[in-house]
């Protein structure tokens, strides 16, 4: 049984809901301000300035991309252009 079969079957038991998101660059991509950071074992750090634990930080990256607050492509000219907020989608 794979991995993924094995999530669906045990969050059907205890009724959750599985969400499908781009699972690209969820370990290297800011939760806060959206650019790729460097992640170093367990820490994550990007240029804005944020430090967090590499799979907190994935893991905000994975809710909100399902938020549809961050977006899975990475565009770093954007970044340049506005760095404290470069990807997030405008709520
Ligand atoms: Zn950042």
């Amino acid at each position: 049984m794979s991995i993924k079969i094995f999530i669906e079957y045990k969050a059907k038991l205890h009724g959750i809901l599985v969400v499908k998101i781009d699972p690209r660059y969820t370990s290297q991509q800011c939760s806060k301000c959206g650019l790729l950071g460097e992640r170093k074992r367990k820490v994550f750090k990007c240029s804005c300035g944020h430090v967090e634990n590499a799979g907190v930080n994935a893991s905000f990256v994975i809710s909100l991309r399902h938020q549809g607050i961050l977006q899975s492509s990475i565009n770093r000219d954007i970044g340049e252009v506005h760095p404290a907020c470069p990807t997030r989608i405008a709520a």
